[in-house]
């Protein structure tokens, strides 16, 4: 039996006990085992942030721009080993291993390219100096510095690569040390990759660390010099938001929940037009890629009255065509859930919204982790129940038809803030004041028009230039967003003194306008 070891204090080490079983989805096979029990996770932070810490802090964002770009390249040496693992621990084919295991590497050299341009600072200036005093002999000067703790993320199931990559690029460019704790369910390839980044001795020693397994006592060693950067669901958000340790010592959080984004067709669309075709192919793109296991994915269709019968038929029609299946096998477009638990939590969520909706679709029987792509209906719009609620983490979406515009906007909203959603128009009287009643409530809003076409990069795409994150029920957290990024891992300090002594401290800085640029 495999033991996917953690690596803490700059050493490999072996949970003790039984520990949990990583599965195949499919067959429910015992692939390795993983264990956190009796490991001192107090000494791993304090290591992290002596070596690991002080290592990274040495060098200037251009040095640790480059480290980004070597972790790339080993990533990209092994990324068939990746692959493997994906399918074997995941279920996940190749097209949807490649959102994950690519979408890492681009993003870590997206980091490294955009790092660059900070050059060999350490620091960043905020704004100019002004002066506090009649001479000019006494001044102040905003500085952003990176936290002296360690970056602890932790991690959702769907993406053990690119969720992990996405927040240690920022962390790491920052000159935090990263401790990652991925879910347990799928924490062999983030193993397995932080495993070769240590091997390539890229890092310094103590920049990176992993654990596969319950996250234990780890939240009551940390301090106020630490960041935690969390990925999952609203439960376990609240859980960590409120752990007491955490409060007392007013630990800086980032969460990204669960979302209930939605697509918006507008009430200018044509079932003949291109923008149907394109509102059409993206629902359905969003409903089975990673078989819907995406935070970020389409999970409720708002669409005129009117076009609600020709949209639904042309749904119908393309995820007839969608085989549900093994993904090694050729033509099977929807790969199962992560394992079992996770179907069963599907199908529990599909029978409450079926409880308020009208089915329109409902794909071939399944059993075990496999779950077909459900298409429901309902007419309630802002009163429904559970369609506004629940998120069922699978291939699953409902279509609400909306009257007018102030309905459109009056359903989004009711998401109670999500991480994205996407308007199919041409109509900029449609788009504009669409656009203006939802952003205050979603992280992102991607428009589709005919100019676009299918150039856009996608609902649920994370481009590392772009903010991911949303208000309210998605977790009010910002990632990415190119170098805007660092301010999370950067503490904002006020510096008065005398203008040879700012500038003094600014030699070393560079602007945080660059942050934005
Ligand atoms: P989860 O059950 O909330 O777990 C998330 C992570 O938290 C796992 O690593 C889990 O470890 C850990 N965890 C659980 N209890 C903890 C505790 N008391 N202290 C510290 N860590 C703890 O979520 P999931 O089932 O893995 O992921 C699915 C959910 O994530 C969905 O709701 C989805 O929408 C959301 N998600 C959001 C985003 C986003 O960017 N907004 C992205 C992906 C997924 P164990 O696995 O060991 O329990």
């Amino acid at each position: 039996m495999i033991d996917v070891e953690n690596y803490l204090a700059g050493r490999w080490q072996s949970g003790t006990g039984e520990g949990q079983p990583l599965t195949n989805p499919l067959d429910g096979r015992v692939l390795a085992r993983v264990s956190t029990q009796g490991l001192d996770l107090a000494e791993a932070l304090d290591y992290a942030r002596e070596h690991g810490g002080s290592g990274l802090r040495r060098l200037g964002f251009a040095a640790r721009a480059a480290l980004l770009s070597s972790i790339a390249g080993v990533l990209a040496d092994k990324r068939e080993d990746y692959y493997r693992i994906s399918l074997e621990n995941s279920g996940s084919g190749k097209d949807d291993a490649a959102i994950d295991i690519e979408g890492a590497i681009f993003t870590l050299k997206t980091y490294a390219s955009l790092g660059k341009k900070l050059g060999d600072a350490t620091r960043l200036t905020e704004g100019d100096s002004h002066s506090l005093s009649k001479t000019g002999d006494f001044s102040a000067q905003h500085f952003l510095l990176p936290m002296q703790g360690a970056a602890v993320l932790i991690n959702a199931f769907n993406f053990p690569a690119w969720s992990l990559w996405e927040k240690a690029a920022g962390a790491l460019l920052s000159g935090m040390p990263v401790l990652a704790k991925p879910a347990t369910a799928s924490c062999w390839l983030t193993q397995r990759m932080v495993r070769d980044v240590i091997e390539a001795g890229i890092l310094p020693e103590g920049a990176l660390s992993v654990m596969c397994g319950s996250a234990g006592d780890l939240l009551d060693h940390l301090d106020e010099t630490d960041v935690v950067s969390f990925t999952g669901s609203a439960d376990t958000a609240a859980r960590i938001r409120t752990h007491p340790n955490l409060l007392a010592c007013s630990v800086r959080i980032n969460v990204e929940a669960d979302s209930i984004n939605s697509a918006i067709v507008g009430t200018d669309v044509e079932p003949d037009s291109e923008v149907f075709a394109l509102a059409v192919r993206e629902i359905v793109r969003e409903m089975t890629v990673k078989a819907g296991q995406k935070c970020t994915a389409i999970r409720r269709v708002l669409v005129p009255q009117s076009l609600a019968g020709p949209l639904a038929d042309a749904l119908v029609a393309k995820l007839a065509a969608c085989t549900v299946g093994d993904p090694a096998e050729d033509g099977v477009r929807v790969g199962p859930l992560v394992n079992e638990a996770q179907a069963r939590a599907a199908r529990q969520g599909v029978e409450k919204l079926r409880s308020e909706c009208a089915e329109l679709y409902s794909g071939q029987d399944t059993e075990g982790a496999l779950f077909a792509p459900v298409l429901l209906r309902n007419d309630k719009g802002v009163d429904a129940e559970f369609v506004n609620d629940i998120e069922v983490f699978g291939p699953v979406a409902t279509l609400m038809p909306y009257t007018d515009i102030d309905e459109a906007i009056a359903i989004a909203r009711r998401g109670r803030g999500s991480l994205v959603a996407s308007v199919y128009s041409d109509e900029p009287s449609f788009i504009d004041p669409l656009v203006a009643g939802i952003a205050d409530l979603h992280g992102r809003v991607m428009v589709v028009d005919s100019m676009v076409g299918k150039q856009h990069t996608g609902h649920g795409n994370v481009m590392p230039t772009c903010q991911h994150g949303g208000p309210g029920r998605a977790g009010g957290g910002e990632e990415l967003g190119g170098l805007r990024a660092l301010n999370f891992y950067h503490r904002r300090v006020v510096v008065q003194g005398s203008p040879r002594t700012l500038q003094a401290l600014a030699a070393q800085a560079v602007s945080s306008d660059l942050l934005y640029s």
